[in-house]
């Protein structure tokens, strides 16, 4: 089996040590692939050609916007070409059935076309300053940070690695890659597409490896000026502390635990489907999965029994057979997720469908987890609390919009939440009230590249795509000119 190496200063390489690792189909337990394994001292072979590339010969951030923006068509235009070889390769690697697997590759060949225009658009601004010190003219200009960390989770491959890439190399930057140990594919077919297009040498590279070493070294290194990070809050963490020797730049898209609030006078048939989207789309491996219902207690008999039995129709199985769901990303997580399952049970939740490993025909082989939806959820359950990631999802009622809004409120995160109702004002004061970063009116989960993306509380700081995921790789320089060389301004009067 070929080995994938590391891409570093602008070669293939194997890590140092020579050491390899597995990478695992979810759906077949077979070994796929076999990448290098680097440690922190690829990480720092690869930070010193960033660093090169950046303050040395300066060959990227000196490129005018207009050749950049070329450059990054180019790239979109590669990803299409190769659009069915990496959704396949996401299937394979992630488990996510192929349908989604292709949505995710449209969406980050849109990404890198979305930052190709903006990174062209007029920026920065021009103030009106006092003349205290004489006649002044002070504009703002943008500038990349410099060499950027970049580390990513295992539950959207190539779109989270393109969230990072495409806005950190529109502004002109230096980029070390660290994807998921567990998911690294689709980031090498990425890195094969960024070598294809000639960015200069040093200015991408990819290190493979685990978190504690190749991220450890990324989060800490003096070297790299910002670190983004997508994954556990837990980790997230870590990040921060390790970022603060430098104080690097930090951003920090964390977990979540999104409160989803179906009010009595909704479109019941569409929060059911909208439900079931917002927990069992990418098998609930979704960051701002809906994963707590909050119903109104008058409509809960009729929406679970609708809910469950969608969720017990869904048919599971190999992601390239475009089933309803594939299965968990490894057989690590399974077993999490089932953990959690039992500990729900055991705390006296009700399990209403699902709540165990299917093992049915072609799920035989395979890390597969029925649609699992747990009724009589009270705040304290531990399946309230804590972020499941997965295909499970819980049911607390309320009387009151007050008590919708606090149940809602009853968590650490802030990264998603939506709510379902036909009457428009109470849908604005509950949007108003619900502290998450993003939110949803009577549907969920749809995410665009042109709007902000981010949480609030312990779902971290910091916002990607649109706009502010631009500005995120951009330092901000004041200017200052005087209109009146020679001239001192007040000090010429003291
Ligand atoms: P994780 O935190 O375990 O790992 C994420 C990445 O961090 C991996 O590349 C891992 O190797 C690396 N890592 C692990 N320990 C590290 C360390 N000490 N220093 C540096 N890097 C380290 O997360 P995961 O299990 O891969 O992904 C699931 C998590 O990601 C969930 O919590 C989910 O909510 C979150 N997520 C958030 C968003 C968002 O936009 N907010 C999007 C997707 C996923």
């Amino acid at each position: 089996m070929a080995i994938w190496k590391n891409y570093i200063n602008g070669e293939w390489v194997p890590a140092l040590s020579g050491k390899t690792r597995k990478v695992i189909n979810p759906a077949t337990e077979e070994v796929i692939a076999e990448t290098a394994e680097g440690n922190a001292e690829d990480a720092k072979l690869a930070i010193k050609a960033a660093k090169e590339a950046f303050y040395g010969t300066g060959e990227w951030r000196r490129k005018s916007a207009q050749m950049r923006s070329d450059v990054l068509l180019q790239i979109a235009d590669e990803m299409d070409k190769r659009r069915n070889e990496l959704a396949r390769t996401d299937t394979l690697d992630n488990g996510k059935p192929l349908r989604e697997a292709e949505g995710d590759v449209d969406d980050a060949i849109h990404c890198f076309r979305y930052y190709a225009g903006m990174i062209k658009a007029p920026y920065g601004g021009i103030y009106d300053v006092n003349d205290a010190f004489g006649p002044m003219h002070s504009y703002t200009i943008h500038e990349p940070v410099g060499v950027c960390g970049q580390i990513t989770p295992w539950n959207y491959p190539l779109l989270m690695a393109v969230w990072k890439i495409a806005p950190a190399l529109a502004a002109g930057n230096s980029i070390v890659f660290k994807p998921s140990s567990i998911t690294p594919l689709s980031s090498i077919l990425l890195f094969e597409i960024l070598d294809h297009v000639g960015l200069p040498k040093g200015c991408v590279n990819l290190v493979m490896g685990s978190g504690g070493t190749v991220g450890q070294e990324i989060a800490e290194n003096f070297d790299v000026d910002m670190v983004t990070f997508t994954g556990s809050t837990e980790v997230g963490r870590e990040i921060a502390k390790a970022a603060i020797g430098n104080l690097k730049k930090v951003g920090l898209e964390l977990g979540g635990k999104s409160p989803n609030v179906i009010f009595a006078d909704a479109d019941l048939e569409g929060a059911v489907e909208w439900a079931m989207v917002g927990i069992f789309f990418n098998q609930g491996e979704v960051c701002s999965a809906g994963s707590r219902i909050i119903i109104e207690e008058s409509v809960k008999d009729k929406f679970i029994e609708r809910l469950s039995s969608r969720a017990n129709a869904m048919t599971l199985g190999n992601g390239l057979n475009n089933p309803d769901m594939g299965p968990l990303v490894s057989e690590e997580h399974m077993n999490t997720v089932l953990n959690y399952i039992e500990i729900a049970k055991a705390e006296g939740a009700t399990c209403v469908c699902g709540g165990y490993r299917y093992t049915e025909g072609e799920c035989a082989k395979g890390y597969f987890v029925r649609p699992t939806i747990f009724d009589n959820c009270t705040s304290d359950m531990t399946i309230v609390k804590e972020e499941v990631f997965g295909p499970v999802v819980t049911i607390q009622t309320f009387k009151t919009e007050e008590e919708a809004v606090e149940l809602a409120n009853d968590t650490i995160y802030g990264l998603a939440g939506a709510v379902f109702t036909t009457d428009g004002a109470r849908a604005l004061r509950v949007v108003k009230e619900i502290r998450a970063g993003i939110t949803w009116v009577n549907c969920y989960n749809p995410t665009f590249n042109e709007a902000p993306w981010g949480g609030y509380k312990m779902s971290g700081y910091g916002r990607e795509l649109g706009i502010h995921g631009l500005e995120e790789y951009q330092e901000i320089k004041q200017v200052n000119i005087n209109l009146a060389p020679g001239k001192l301004g007040w000090y010429e009067e003291r």
